[in-house]
């Protein structure tokens, strides 16, 4: 077809200038009648031009031309239809995409580089109570939990947060995508949290419960103990005492956990003197075995923002731990502040722990030496009621353990925190 086009543009330039020469010849100038054809099919040719231009701009009928004109035309013609065609699939897919956000469950708000809005779905209206202009406002304008605002700071979206939004449970996860930008899923999780809460309530209750029975059966034993029994009875007896002191310690670390769980993270704290409790803790342990010697290394008072009650649970657990695993004398607690915050330490030389229990060290009930623990009597819930309570002060509990040497506990207040 441009094969066609471009014959016929040069047989109309021929022709033409074939006119011209002929008309010369006729009068005796056959050059001059040669460019004078040239000239006129150089006209011809710049209006055509000048037609196609024209016509680019308005579009309308293309122009009625069977040389190159035309089939330039011709393609402009072919070359929007498919563009055409494609934008429309484009926007149809564009379209379904749309669609299928708007239908999620979940909320989505999509972010750019600075944290501004630039678009979100119904769900995320609904959660975020989100009005149709709120598009261009910064995230945290809108989200303003002190939890939110922190994790949306600090740009480590490796784990999920968690919050409460005018009492909705919510559930949030960014990911980064493309240039700088961001995608915030939001998941309205206070059914689950109202299950959550039922189990845990339902923890608490067995365990109070079982406190008053306990109270009467240890009363009734340390009424016993101060008796003369028959010789037979005394190994039972002393067992008996073992068992209901143990369950007591279960039932007081299970009470101590779900109160734990179930404290909402948007409550305030109060400041206090973390070296001021450890010292307390220390001379407490005296109480616990005589010949532990609790070691504080700390240079003045480290004032922070948390809950001293669930700070003091944590490093008690740590220290009795330190004692009843360690070799029973000193332990070393120390404290040191940085621009990171204040990283507390629990240092003991006991047999260590072995590398494949650290991972699950903190789990409910998980011990690593059955046999050794019934001499110890612990419950097993210590490390979990330690790990609860350090999220609440957004710590997380390191173990560092060497079979043989011992092991050291350690956790960061973050910085913000301190006072
Ligand atoms: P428990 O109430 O049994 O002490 P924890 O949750 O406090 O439960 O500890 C879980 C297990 O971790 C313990 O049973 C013990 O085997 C191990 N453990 C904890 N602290 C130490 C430590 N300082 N040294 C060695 N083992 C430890």
């Amino acid at each position: 077809m441009y094969k066609g086009a471009f014959q016929r543009e040069i047989l109309r330039v021929s022709v033409i200038s074939g006119a011209g020469l002929a008309a010369g010849w006729s009068l005796d100038y056959p050059l001059y009648g040669l460019i004078a054809g040239l000239v006129v099919s150089q006209i011809f040719s710049i209006r055509n031009a000048d037609v196609l231009y024209k016509w680019s701009y308005r579009m309308g009928p293309p122009p009625q031309d069977s040389g190159l004109t035309g089939y330039a035309a011709d393609r402009m013609i072919r070359r929007e239809k498919s563009l055409k065609n494609r934008l429309l699939n484009q926007a149809k897919m564009l379209q379904r995409y749309n669609q299928g956000i708007e239908a999620l469950k979940d909320g989505v708000v999509i972010l750019d580089s600075a944290g501004h809005i630039s678009t979100f779905n119904g769900a995320a209206t609904r959660m975020l109570r989100l009005r149709k202009d709120d598009s261009g406002q910064h995230i945290t304008h809108l989200i303003r939990s002190p939890h939110f605002v922190r994790y949306f700071n600090a740009a480590d979206y490796s784990e999920p947060l968690q919050f409460e939004q005018r009492s909705i449970a919510l559930q949030v996860q960014i990911t980064e995508f493309g240039v700088d930008q961001k995608i915030m899923l939001i998941r309205d999780i206070t059914e689950r949290k109202r299950v959550e809460t039922m189990r845990q309530n339902f923890i608490a209750d067995v365990s109070h419960e079982l406190r008053t029975p306990l109270t009467v059966i240890n009363g009734y034993l340390e009424m016993f103990s101060d008796m003369d029994i028959p010789a037979p009875m005394v190994k039972a007896m002393q067992q008996m005492s073992s068992q209901s002191a143990r369950m007591t310690n279960l039932v007081n670390d299970l009470i101590e956990l779900s109160k734990l769980e179930s404290a909402s993270s948007e409550r305030n704290g109060s400041t206090f003197d973390l070296h001021e409790l450890c010292s307390q803790i220390a001379s407490e342990m005296k109480g616990y075995r005589e010949t532990a010697d609790v070691v504080i290394e700390a240079t003045g008072p480290v004032n922070i923002e948390g809950f001293r009650d669930e700070m003091h649970s944590a490093l008690t657990n740590l220290v009795t731990n330190a004692i009843k695993y360690g070799d029973g004398t000193r332990v070393d607690v120390r404290i040191r502040v940085s621009d990171r915050g204040a990283q507390v330490y629990v240092k003991d030389k006991g047999p260590g722990i072995a590398p494949e229990h650290l991972s699950r060290i903190t789990e409910r009930f998980y011990r690593v030496d059955e046999s050794r623990d019934s001499q110890t009597g612990g419950s097993g819930l210590g490390l979990a009621i330690v790990k609860h309570a350090l999220e609440h002060h957004d710590s997380e509990l390191e173990i560092e353990s060497v079979l043989g040497k011992g092991s050291t506990f350690s956790f960061l207040i973050p910085q913000f925190r301190l006072k």
